[in-house]
């Protein structure tokens, strides 16, 4: 069995279905309701357009104590992604009905920390009928080894550049959470290639004298300042075009209670040098601090621990 990026298992190499996994056909589109699914059996026709085409959206979220978290900041984006690709909007109490039958499932099989998936697609070719599904399958051993060692990471272009307050070009999805995320793995194993655990995305400097940061191929970047009275946690703008993470937002609420100021700027990579502190957030794996930045060895601030607890609590919903 191997791990995937986003924290969940996927199939081992002869394709064996792991040994705990619950799958529920939402049927996001007819009057059926939610129904469980044999994990060992195939659930999706050959021609559905998620594996024809990736055309579909996804939300990844962290469970915990049986519970799904930060699920009315999932359910928002994945009402957005749906908004942006002209999909139906899902009808979320639906999707929640799915999620809880899925967790019930999860319970029966022995439940545990896992990742749950919410996958839209715009279904089959030869009947255009959405689809949809719930999965829930245990949490990978990679996650837990990110957050206690960290991530030695590398800068990557992105290869395009877009400004979507300015709606340049909204095909390119940016901002939507879809189903093509096979460029975003390419940068990954190119990274793991490379004997590197990470990538953080950017686009070529406009002027600023360094390339603007944009975002991991799975994960949100923040940069933290703790020195000289200042506190502050930086995660840079959306309008570069990233997708808003959940975790960073629940972060910014937490950390701002906390007396942190928390803003979204035009981060550089010179900035991330410049911080105390580097990490990326995400659902599942919650935080991994970037230990190495091209080959540049990154510190651990004096703040770390109370930064890793906050983006902890702001995963778990707490
Ligand atoms: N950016 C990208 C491209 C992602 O794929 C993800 C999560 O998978 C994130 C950011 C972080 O989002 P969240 O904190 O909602 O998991």
């Amino acid at each position: 069995m191997t791990a995937s990026y986003d924290g969940s298992m996927t199939t081992d190499a002869t394709g064996t279905a792991p040994d705990r996994r619950a799958v529920v056909d939402v049927h996001p589109a007819g009057d059926a309701a939610p129904e469980l699914r044999d994990p060992s059996l195939p659930v999706l026709h050959i021609d559905d357009l998620a594996a024809v085409r990736g055309d579909g959206i996804f939300e990844t979220f962290m469970v915990r104590d049986g519970e799904v978290r930060n699920l009315d900041r999932h359910a928002g984006r994945f009402t957005n992604s749906a908004g942006m690709l002209d999909l139906p909007a899902p009808d979320l109490d639906r999707w929640i009905a799915a999620t809880d039958l899925a967790l019930v499932r999860w319970a029966e099989l022995g439940g545990g920390d896992a990742s749950l998936r919410w996958m839209y697609s715009r279904g089959r070719e030869s009947t255009g009928i959405p689809t949809g599904w719930v999965t829930v399958a245990p949490e990978s051993p990679a996650v837990s080894r990110d957050r206690d060692n960290g991530v030695a990471v590398m800068t990557a272009h992105r290869g395009y550049s877009l400004d979507i307050s300015r709606d340049a070009a909204p095909w390119a999805l940016v901002g939507a959470k879809t189903l093509s995320y096979a460029a975003n793995m390419a940068a990954l194993r190119y990274a793991r290639a490379h004997g590197l655990d990470d990538v953080i995305f950017t686009a070529a400097d406009d002027g600023e004298g360094s390339d603007r940061v944009l975002e991991g191929p799975t994960s949100t970047v923040i940069a933290v300042r703790d020195r000289d009275g200042v506190r502050e946690i930086l995660t840079p703008l959306p309008e570069v075009g990233v997708l808003p993470g959940t975790t960073q937002a629940a972060l910014f609420r937490s950390a701002g209670d906390a007396g942190w100021t928390c803003r979204e700027a035009p981060l550089t990579v010179a900035d991330l040098f410049d911080a105390d502190g580097v990490w990326l957030l995400s659902s599942v794996r919650r935080y991994a601090r970037v230990t190495a930045l091209d080959g540049t060895p990154l510190g651990r601030p004096d703040c770390a621990a109370e930064i890793e607890e906050l983006a902890t609590r702001a995963a778990e919903g707490r």
